[in-house]
């Protein structure tokens, strides 16, 4: 029940800059907010929602599947944070405020930040290895997921190290010869992410098929977004839709500095003016001008070729067959090849 009960943690000014601000890959900062703010799918949680499933653990068959329980106290996550030998200081906290957000928000303003940083990414391991188990049954050994959690760390800040290298010397970069850019995806400027966004249509189905997908600076992938609705509209108005869930869907996340990138020109276009009109299409037009408004202070919409759009389109073409929207934090297997293509 600690996951609805209280929100006195998120009026508190700049606690959520300690989540944010952490040097972890942004999905698991995305990860630790959900938890946080409530919004994290443990079978308590779908259960408080409506949803019909079991109430006992993934993981130990036994006791109510929490959040607190399923990163904290199930016998696994205890294990886990004793080996890194977190559990008194946890155990501690734990015996003054028993609640999931006071306990994230307190070890995030006691540990250090290297341990601030491995606790986050731990919790985060912890999830993929109930869902693991969940899915594809799966059982992992703690070994497994702390490995896990260190890898994706490691590679995260040798990525951060190689960009910071790269942008202190933009004469090399300068000095390369030009390719035909415009066809190839194109890296956001160093600190920025870039969203590409696309709608997909399908006359047999009667359904259009949304696809979005953030990268950082270095081409990683970060988050990616599917869903369709019906029945089938203009295209300009189901590229405007688009533009609009990845609008909201991102500042959701509480991302800014970013591009979000569509292949339809009108729709750039008309964002990018300042010209209202009253047509469905304007409409929907003039509610991701508010957004961008609203919501973000250093994002923009741009254009990009239909051939730098490719993710997006892959995955608004995959959206069409997916029963229910879903948001996606691991690399899907069919962008794989192109996300591997654009990193290059
Ligand atoms: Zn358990």
């Amino acid at each position: 029940m600690s996951e609805i009960a209280d929100n006195s943690h998120m009026h508190v000014p700049d606690r959520w800059n300690l989540i944010w601000k952490l040097k972890v890959p942004p999905k698991i900062k995305s990860f630790l907010w959900r938890v946080c703010r409530g919004c994290f799918p443990t079978r308590a949680r779908l259960s408080s929602r409506g949803v019909s499933c079991p109430l006992d653990c993934v993981q130990c068959n036994n006791n109510y599947e929490d959040s607190i329980h399923i990163l904290v106290e199930c016998p696994k996550a205890v294990q886990m944070w004793r080996d890194v030998n977190l559990w008194d200081t946890i155990d501690r906290v734990l015996r003054q405020d028993y609640n999931i957000h006071a306990l994230i928000f307190t070890l995030l303003q006691q540990l250090s930040s290297g341990q601030c940083e491995l606790m986050a990414t731990i919790m985060w391991s912890l999830w993929k290895s109930r869902n693991m188990k969940f899915w594809q049954q799966q059982n992992e050994q703690n070994s497994q997921v702390l490995q896990r959690a260190t890898h994706l760390l490691e590679e995260w800040i040798a990525a951060q190290a190689f960009r910071s290298c790269s942008s202190a010397q933009p004469t090399i970069s300068q000095a390369r010869p030009t390719r035909p850019e415009e066809d190839n995806w194109k890296k956001p400027a160093p600190g920025r992410y870039k969203c590409n966004i696309d709608a997909s249509f399908s006359t047999s189905l009667n359904r259009v098929g949304l696809g979005m997908c953030l990268r950082d600076d270095v081409g990683v992938f970060v988050l990616a977004k599917m869903e369709w609705f019906a029945p089938l509209c203009d295209i300009d108005v189901g590229e405007a839709v688009g533009l609009h869930t990845a609008l909201d869907w991102i500042s959701n996340q509480q991302f800014d500095n970013v591009y979000f990138a569509l292949d339809c020109k009108r729709v750039v276009d008309c964002v990018n003016s300042s010209i209202d009109d009253s047509s469905e299409f304007g409409c929907i037009i003039s509610a991701c001008k508010q957004l961008l408004v609203d919501r973000f202070q250093k994002s923009h919409v741009e254009f990009n070729r239909r051939q730098a759009n490719r993710v997006a389109h892959e995955l608004a073409q995959e959206a069409l067959s997916n029963p229910s929207p879903h948001t996606i934090d691991d690399v899907p297997t069919y962008i794989w090849h192109i996300l591997a293509g654009e990193m290059q």
